[in-house]
């Protein structure tokens, strides 16, 4: 059964069941799909034939969804935007995709509007919902097959984000295998923390639409408010828990957290980047009957593509715990530079192939022919992630390039370099990520300053920040600054980065 009559068949069967609970909102399946039916009548009435994607802004309003399901049932894919990403950044991504249309089930963030030729705030959007309602879109509209669903945006290491484009086969490539592999059963309860732009989010919010199930949301208000957000997690009769292991760090770190708060959750589902063994160990103590998945993967393989179950064996028994094994319509080979597959135990790049791997970048077809290409008649995709092969069971083992993680999210050094170089205050810059037990911990901006009239460094270091907050997520700006009257170079005319982390760990 397809994505579409999946969702109309729950909201025939269960029209009063809850599929969308965040805070005091909440969305029934009835209502999800009667507003998405409106909303994709109104958005084909004014698009036409035009197919081109449609930016949705916000944060975990229940409209959020409508305004996704309305995009793709009339044919557009969604780019979500999260309310956490700066105006400056939004115009970029508006520039780059090509989109006319900004909906937002909130006020609409002020720059970039003039590429749009239809920008429909929160009330232009409950307008277009209550004028035509009863309305319903025709199932040609929808997107199908290899049509693009949605485009989420990461770090780009030319400066600029870069948006990932994830077709409805992708999609459901993915989604198939999170119902059939993870023991995932009809009208559970996923909890959700991940915002919309980041794909984590995926990992609960396709399986629980395909499954008739609830989406429990965790805003970033409550993230921030642990007595806020340990009473929903004790309210919400969560059965799925999904998020980076950094946040269930989080969680770990009160006691609270454990299967007396959430006595029905059976599984957990971890991606985004290394889990660790102690994670792991503290989950298994404290929730005694859950079952614990390390899953692995890129956005530009649909969430993940690999995973495995952690149980106290597996623990016991590596140090690093592996990443698992492919899905089961795709391989994931370890190649050397010649792109020739590396015996086991040998390090390598890994290499992602199926149906689950996106077509490339939106609109880059340069940055698309360095990553993706095609292996044994199979779409594929260079991670830019070294890994290796052993017990038949791959492992992770860093990156090959600047790309960093810091609690989950994804960033290319390189990225917040050129941000920082675009400041009339900087001269020279280089990010050090900062490790501690393996993981990044944070950045440090190591910067030659220009001319400046700050007679202390900190007063640099506030306006520093104050400027980078426009062009750059909260979660990129270095939390440290140091300066220095200049880098050392490489022969070759490049910062010697090796030089700069001696010099700044000294
Ligand atoms: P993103 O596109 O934000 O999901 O980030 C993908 C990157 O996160 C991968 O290429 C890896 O570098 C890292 N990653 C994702 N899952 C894992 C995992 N289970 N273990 C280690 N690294 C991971």
């Amino acid at each position: 059964m397809n994505f579409y009559s999946q969702l109309q068949k729950w909201s025939e069967l269960y029209p009063e069941k809850t599929v969308f609970s965040c805070g005091n909102e909440s969305l029934t399946y009835r209502q999800l799909y009667h507003m998405s039916e409106s909303l994709a009548y109104f958005l084909d009435n004014l698009l036409l034939d035009d197919s081109t994607p449609i930016v949705v802004y916000g944060h975990m309003e229940p409209l959020m969804l409508v305004c996704f399901l309305a995009c793709v049932k009339s044919g557009h894919p969604y780019i979500p935007v999260d309310t956490s990403i700066p105006d400056e950044r939004i115009a970029k991504i508006i520039e780059d995709s090509g989109a006319k249309m900004m909906l937002s089930p909130i006020d609409l963030p002020q720059v970039g509007l003039e590429h749009l030729s239809h920008p429909l705030n929160g009330d232009r959007l409950r307008d277009a919902l209550v004028k035509n309602q009863g309305k319903t879109v025709s199932s040609e509209s929808y997107v199908l097959n290899d049509e693009n669903f949605y485009i989420i945006y990461t770090s780009g290491s030319t400066g600029n984000p870069k948006g990932v484009q994830i077709s409805y086969n992708n999609l459901m490539s993915f989604t198939h295998w999170m119902m059939n592999d993870f023991g995932l059963a009809n009208h559970q309860v996923f909890l959700n923390q991940a915002p919309f732009s980041f794909d984590l989010s995926v990992m609960d919010l396709f399986p629980s639409l395909f499954l008739g199930g609830t989406l429990w949301m965790l805003p970033k208000e409550y993230v921030a408010a642990p007595k806020e957000l340990f009473l929903s997690l004790e309210k919400s009769s969560a059965n799925i828990w999904t998020s980076t292991p950094s946040f269930v760090d989080y969680c770990l770190s009160d006691e609270q957290f454990s299967a007396t708060i959430l006595p029905e959750l059976t599984t957990f589902l971890f991606c985004g980047e290394a889990l660790p063994s102690a994670t792991a160990l503290k989950l298994r103590k404290r929730f005694p009957n859950a079952t614990v998945f390390n899953t692995y993967g890129p956005t530009e393989c649909t969430v993940a593509a690999t995973s495995i179950t952690v149980d106290d064996s597996l623990i016991e028994k590596y140090e690093s715990l592996p990443i698992g094994i492919s899905k089961k319509d795709g391989e994931v080979y370890i190649l050397s530079e010649s792109l020739d597959e590396q015996p086991d135990g040998e390090k390598g790049q890994i290499v992602i192939t199926g149906p689950h791997v996106s077509k490339g970048y939106l609109n880059q077809p340069g940055l698309t022919r360095k990553s993706f290409f095609v292996l044994n008649g199979q779409p594929a995709y260079k991670t830019g992630d070294l890994g290796y092969k052993k017990d038949g069971l791959l492992f992770y083992a860093g990156r090959m390039d600047f790309q960093v993680k810091v609690n989950g999210y994804r960033m290319e050094l390189e990225e917040i370099e050129a941000q920082l170089s675009s400041l009339h205050l900087v001269q020279n810059v280089m990010i050090l990520p900062n490790y501690k037990d393996g993981k990044c911990e944070f950045l440090t901006a190591v910067i030659v300053p220009a001319s400046h009239k700050f007679e202390k460094e900190f007063q640099l270091t506030s306006q520093l920040k104050k400027e980078l907050r426009t062009l750059l997520p909260q979660y990129m700006i270095p939390r440290k600054f140091v300066y220095r009257p200049a880098l050392p170079m490489t022969n070759n005319g490049k910062v010697d980065r090796k030089r700069v982390l001696q010099e700044v760990t000294a």
